[in-house]
């Protein structure tokens, strides 16, 4: 049986009242539930007490005037608009002109009523106010959803994106649960196969026992699939909007769908608003610091190449001016400074150019195989014959290191680096040891000095370009080295660590995959 219908007759002849509810109960297309009243004061009793969906009013009631009815419901139900259809004698089109100015929505004369006459006018009214509500329903549900929208579009923070929609998604359908479901970036790129990976961000119940990895199979659940697409209009999955209800069973709607369709499509233009902003806002940060590199270069620059140049000028303005009567040893000591100083002024652009490269992405990185013991021991040799017996190296090699592959020129600048520090750092000489160390999938060396050492609360500062330790006095460097090997070591997907203690000695331990695969970024 179809919901009744909640009616009210007001009229003051018993018999008229029968005749109308004898009428409306023969409808074969509704159920009605029938009040009467007998007079306008009772009418409007009922009106206030129980509500009604359709009065069926006689315009002459002994109490009052139809009019002056209406005007009284209208006030005394605070101006609730429940439809009447008024009910008039023969030749009152005039009364009833002014009763429909007054939204009444139809009236019927009483004489010539019929059955089938009365049942479509209550039916066609009844019908009208269907509608209306359901006009009314979705302007509201259109209004509620172009606010959410907007609270949704108000932030470009992505967190507070997906959580402001699932809970004002939660809201506006009233269900147990909304959830935002991120499939796992990495799960797509390494391309592993299992898509079950999933970032989450829900409103509502807590009660919901739900596993994440059902949630897209369950059949309770309203699914819409989140896509964003970019300039050339590709489209990549992004996640899924999903809609639960467990509390009770729930069909959903057709109109919930599309809410959660539209949700889906602003939520996806929001994502990309974001991320574009992220982008750029990291991109701002790499400006930036490439900024504050470019102008620590030109400051080092004219720093570090004043004292050479003026020692180079020097020398070789002695030379040309009075060349002809030095004495041989003298000449070549001033050749000796100037070569000296040049190769020194090389270095340094040399070690800016590497950053630079590096800074910008540009840094050539290609792996081959290479047999480790074998490439450090004759680059140890290479050193010995470079510097003075105050040092002694000591080289040591264990384990395999089989299977390693790696960038020869980027493997030579770590070496030389962490090698030129060893020396330069003790100057009164000592051991500088090289252990080499081959594990299964990794290997490992450190270089040890004996050496002046770091002051502890320096020492992790000292990767960054430029940094350099208080206790340096005038040993020469720019603090370029160790940056430089940091990012050799991390290109090899490695890992560099310091270990000092002041007028000890230092030990640098570089660890570094056998095998590492390089991930473009650039
Ligand atoms: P360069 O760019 O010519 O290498 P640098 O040696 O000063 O200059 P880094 O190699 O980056 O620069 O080293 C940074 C700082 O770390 C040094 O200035 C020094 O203070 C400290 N340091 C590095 N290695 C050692 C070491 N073995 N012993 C003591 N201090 C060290
Ligand atoms: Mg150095």
């Amino acid at each position: 049986m179809p919901n009744a219908w909640k009616l009210l007759i007001i009229d003051d002849c018993a018999t008229d009242r029968k005749i109308y509810r004898r009428f409306l109960l023969k409808d074969p297309h509704h159920y009605y539930q029938i009040m009467e009243a007998d007079s306008a004061e009772v009418g409007l009793g009922l009106c206030q007490n129980i509500p009604c969906d359709l009065i069926l009013l006689d315009f002459c009631l002994p109490d009052m005037s139809g009019i002056e009815f209406l005007d009284q419901l209208r006030q005394k139900t605070f101006g609730s608009s429940v439809p009447v259809i008024m009910l008039t004698g023969r030749g009152d089109q005039e009364i009833a002109v002014q009763a429909m100015k007054r939204g009444v929505q139809d009236y019927l004369v009483k004489q010539h009523l019929k059955p089938d006459v009365l049942q479509l006018a209550v039916r066609n009214v009844i019908k009208q106010l269907c509608l209306q509500t359901q006009l009314q329903k979705t302007q509201e549900r259109q209004r509620l959803i172009a606010t959410m929208l907007l609270r949704i579009r108000q932030s470009l923070d992505l967190e507070e994106i997906l959580y402001t929609a699932v809970r004002e998604v939660q809201q506006l359908l009233k269900c147990d649960r909304i959830i935002v479901c991120q499939s796992s970036p990495e799960a797509d790129s390494e391309q592993t196969g299992q898509n079950n990976s999933l970032l989450c961000y829900w409103a509502g119940s807590d009660d919901c026992n739900l596993n994440p990895l059902e949630l897209l199979d369950s059949q309770e659940n309203l699914i819409v699939p989140i896509t964003l697409s970019d300039q050339q209009i590709v489209s990549k999955p992004w996640g899924f909007l999903i809609a639960h209800h467990c509390t009770e069973k729930r069909e959903w709607q057709s109109d919930e769908l599309e809410i959660m369709c539209e949700v889906s499509v602003q939520l996806a233009i929001a994502i990309q608003q974001a991320e574009l902003l992220t982008q750029t806002q990291v991109a701002l940060e790499k400006e930036k610091q490439l900024n504050a590199f470019k102008s620590q270069i030109i400051t080092t620059i004219s720093h570090e190449y004043r004292t050479p140049l003026a020692s180079i000028l020097a020398a070789a303005s002695t030379l040309k001016q009075h060349g002809d009567h030095l004495e041989e040893l003298k000449k070549h000591k001033f050749l000796h400074i100037i070569e000296q100083k040049a190769r020194h002024m090389s270095k340094l652009i040399d070690d800016m150019l590497v950053m630079n490269q590096f800074e910008l992405n540009k840094t050539k990185f290609k792996t081959i195989p290479l047999d480790l013991e074998q490439f450090f021991s004759s680059l140890i040799s290479e050193q010995q014959q470079l510097v003075s017996d105050r040092h002694e190296f000591i080289f040591h090699s264990t384990g395999s290191n089989k299977g390693f592959c790696g960038d020869q020129g980027l493997l030579r600048l770590i070496f030389s680096n962490l090698m030129s520090n060893a020396i330069k750092y003790s100057p009164k000489g000592g051991n500088v040891e090289f252990h080499l160390i081959g594990k299964e999938s990794e290997v490992i060396f450190f270089i040890q000095d004996q050496g002046i050492g770091i002051p502890i609360e320096e020492q992790s500062n000292l990767f960054q370009p430029f940094c350099r330790a208080s206790n340096v006095d005038t040993l020469p460097g720019t603090g370029l080295g160790l940056a430089i090997t940091k990012a050799c070591v991390e290109l090899h997907g490695g890992n560099i660590s310091l270990d000092s203690q002041p007028n000890q000695g230092t030990k640098v331990t570089v660890c570094l995959p056998k095998q590492h695969i390089q991930k473009s970024s650039h």
